[in-house]
């Protein structure tokens, strides 16, 4: 280290390059204060691939002041990686904060949307301050990022903040290091800032001091209420208001899927909902995910918030609007994502008098543009872990940290729950999740995504990686509209290596991939998979015997199609000798048709799909025959299950030509048998559980035998089902083998990105 000699003080001086989530988040000031603790001069500069320190003082001093940095990071701040190199001294005079400047690469981490600090809500409420009841208030420890910003470095004039600019009072704040608002982007106030205004379905203006508490009358006179939030347009109303409740449901058509409610605090979810500590405080986190929480048997919500369903789906305020809005005496409020059936979240102010129109009666919206919607994110618990089901506000578009270096890919996801994945070094930079790209507003914001994302990121994908399904709109976008290598890759592959990525690990390992479709390298959909997965390579150990699905996707929405195909297989045209309730609730005509098309194969593609087989269930014991959103069947089966029952069916496989062919016909006859005997579906549903738990755990025993592996990989939609994936976790364990699941990635297909880009990768390496 350089010095000076001659009894002078020893100095050194360090430059150091941090990496990561350091911009916009108040990290300036707080090495700033740390430095001039220390007395150390030099100065701090945002670049774009981060933030660069040069620190001179006494070499104890230096040490201890970048040990701070390291170990006490602010909590927004997500610090990947940070290079120090000694460089001779300056004799500077002072630690400053110098201008921005500019390279090539932009590599700096933009942060998440995160809710409103205690601090801000702290003047939000104070009569005295200026920004007293201001909805959009905010500052570097909290409120808008990843959704206003276009383009880096992250700074106002490439955020959606740059139409307003800055008063004195605010402009000082800014300027000044000392502030909890230095450099804050979206830094406003009454006097300069956004706005709320209150409009009617036609767009007329509602002549009002104050919105807010013009809104809130609304909502308890029954109202609909468009609000324009952080990532997009929620639709509000009373949750203990049925009439409201059911009429939200009428206008967006006949969806059963589960609204989700926010309350003002813990102890207000309380009176209708239980949770444990782990659930409150991810209910807490600066993140403010939607939490999936058992309902309480008696609470006052309305019974249309979630039929059939004994959970709610559960979040705390996060934007200062929304603490305007229930920090009065709502028990809670319907906040059910602004959209029409499975289309992603509707964010533009014009687009929501458009297509929101027919369904709220006011919209309370604000001129802040958000660039890109991001939906509210998901989290159940499950065996104690608090699993992510949908990844979006709040994590989006902070990196997974990879065990090893990628080159850079574009993973274009599978169809349902899309999400799209960009790599770059040690980076995987999942997606907010997009929704179903079967219609077009989701494909568009399917396209928007990858070109926002390949923006701020500044990565220029050399490989594209995509489903093996010819006909997914992600395949015919990877290989028609996108340049560079493609791989296809395999679904089922993909949901057991985007496992092993998120634990950082390798191949090989036995993978069990359960879900409701993925295209086949056999052309069929596949869906019940035990795979031998070494990285890019697979090989199918054992699956689910092949059945028809008669009008092929047509199964999806309609799971009675499969109980009769199921039926059918299992007890041909004698099916008709059997009392069963499904017979005489279906139309016998229609029935005919069903198995006159398996009979001529006409329109009936094969799988091996478990979820079908929960869906086939489901509809045989009467309690879901057609779905009004995906996963319903086997969702409602679950909800059932009676947790006392202990017995189960039996089951078979057999050694197929190269993997073994599990037949659930046995499984099937044992639950008609109980049907005729009179057994309550409640009773069936769990021994159904119960049936695969032992069926799987068994298969896992026999396959670790013969390949020689105890670690166990499961992934798909099916492991959403929480008495199924803690029943097999256990059962598993106790058969020897290390099993792993996924928690920070979903199970479901919005994790298929990750691993087509892990698998293109090591294809790549290969
Ligand atoms: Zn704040
Ligand atoms: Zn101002
Ligand atoms: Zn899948």
């Amino acid at each position: 280290m350089a010095g000076e000699k001659d009894g002078k003080e020893m100095t050194c001086r360090i430059r150091a390059s941090v990496k990561g989530v350091v911009q916009g988040i108040g990290f300036r000031p707080f090495v700033y204060n740390l430095a001039k603790e220390r007395n150390l001069v030099g100065h701090i500069l945002n670049t774009s691939s981060g933030v660069n320190i040069e620190a001179e003082g006494r070499p104890e001093e230096i040490s201890l002041f970048f040990q701070e940095i390291e170990n006490n990071p602010l909590p927004l701040t997500m610090i990947t990686q940070i290079e120090k190199t000694p460089v001779p001294p300056k004799q500077d005079r002072d630690f400053t904060i110098r201008k921005s400047i500019s390279f090539s690469r932009k590599s700096a981490l933009i942060p998440a949307d995160i809710s409103v600090c205690d601090k801000c809500l702290e003047e939000m409420t104070d009569s005295e301050n200026r920004r007293y009841r201001y909805p959009f208030i905010n500052c570097t420890h909290c409120g808008p990022r990843y959704t206003i910003i276009h383009d880096l470095p992250y700074d106002r004039p490439l955020t959606s903040m740059k139409v307003f600019r800055m008063c004195d009072d605010c402009l000082r704040e800014y300027h000044d290091p000392g502030n909890r608002r230095f450099h804050a982007q979206p830094n406003a106030c009454p006097a300069c800032g956004p706005r709320l205004e209150l409009r009617d379905r036609g767009g007329k203006l509602l002549e009002t001091d104050d919105p807010v508490a013009k809104s809130i009358e609304l909502l308890k006179k029954g109202h609909i209420l468009a609000v324009k939030g952080l990532g997009g347009v929620h639709l509000a109303v009373d949750a203990e208001n049925d009439r409201a409740v059911l009429a939200v449901r009428k206008r967006k058509g006949r969806d059963e899927k589960p609204f989700a409610v926010m309350s003002l605090n813990p102890s207000r979810i309380q009176k209708y909902a239980k949770m444990n500590q782990e659930e409150e405080s991810l209910l807490l986190s600066a993140q403010r995910p939607i939490v999936i929480l058992e309902k309480k048997v008696l609470n006052s919500l309305s019974s249309h918030i979630a039929p059939k369903n004994r959970s709610f789906g559960v979040m705390l305020p996060y934007t200062p609007l929304h603490y305007l809005f229930l920090q009065n005496d709502f028990l809670a409020l319907v906040m059910t994502s602004g959209n029409l059936s499975e289309e992603p979240i509707i964010f533009r102010n014009d687009n929501a008098f458009e297509r929101l129109g027919p369904v709220a009666d006011y919209f309370l919206i604000h001129n802040r543009d958000i660039y890109c919607g991001c939906d509210d994110s998901i989290f159940r618990t499950i065996g104690s872990h608090p699993r992510i089901i949908r990844r979006a506000r709040g994590f989006v578009p902070l990196p997974l940290i990879l065990s090893r270096r990628f080159p850079s890919i574009l993973a274009c996801g599978a169809e349902l729950k899309n999400t799209v994945c960009l790599t770059f070094e040690k980076n995987a930079f999942l997606s907010q999740h997009i929704g179903d790209l079967k219609n077009l507003e989701s494909y568009r914001a399917f396209s928007f995504t990858i070109d926002h994302l390949k923006k701020l990121l500044d990565i220029e994908p050399e490989i594209v990686a995509h489903d093996l399904h010819p006909d997914y709109l992600s395949t015919r976008y990877a290989l028609d509209e996108a340049k560079g290598e493609k791989a296809g890759i395999q679904h089922h592959h993909a949901h057991i290596v985007s496992c092993l990525t998120e634990h950082g690990l390798d191949g090989p390992v036995i993978g069990f991939a359960f879900d409701g479709a993925g295209y086949g390298t056999d052309g069929k959909t596949w869906g019940g998979e035990a795979l031998l997965v070494n990285n890019h390579e697979f090989t199918r150990l054992a699956h689910l015997s092949y059945l028809p699905m008669p009008g092929g996707d047509a199964v999806i929405k309609e799971p009675w199609r499969m109980a009769i195909s199921y039926l059918f297989q299992t007890f041909g045209e004698k099916l008709w000798d059997l009392k069963l309730p499904l017979l005489q609730t279906v139309e016998k005509k229609k029935i005919e048709t069903i198995i006159q098309m398996i009979e001529k194969g006409v329109n009936c593609p094969e799988t091996s799909s478990l979820g079908r087989l929960f869906d086939a269930l489901s509809a045989l014991l009467g309690v879901c025959l057609r779905v009004s959103y995906e996963g319903q069947a086997a969702i409602e089966l679950e909800m059932i299950a009676d947790g006392e029952e202990k017995g189960s069916y039996s089951f078979e496989w057999k050694k197929g030509k190269d993997s073994y062919v599990i037949s659930p016909l046995p499984v099937i006859s044992g639950v008609v048998d109980d049907i005729l005997k009179g057994s309550s579906p409640p009773v069936i549903s769990q021994k159904f559980h119960l049936t695969l738990i032992r069926l799987f755990s068994e298969l896992g025993g026999q396959l670790k035998k013969e390949v020689g592996l105890d670690r166990i990989v499961l992934s798909g939609g099916v492991f959403q089902n929480a008495t199924f994936l803690t029943g097999l976790e256990e059962a598993l364990d106790q058969q020897g083998f290390s099993v792993f699941s996924q928690s920070k990635v979903p199970t479901n297909d919005g994790g298929i990105s990750l691993g087509q880009a892990a698998i293109a990768a090591s294809m790549a390496n290969s």
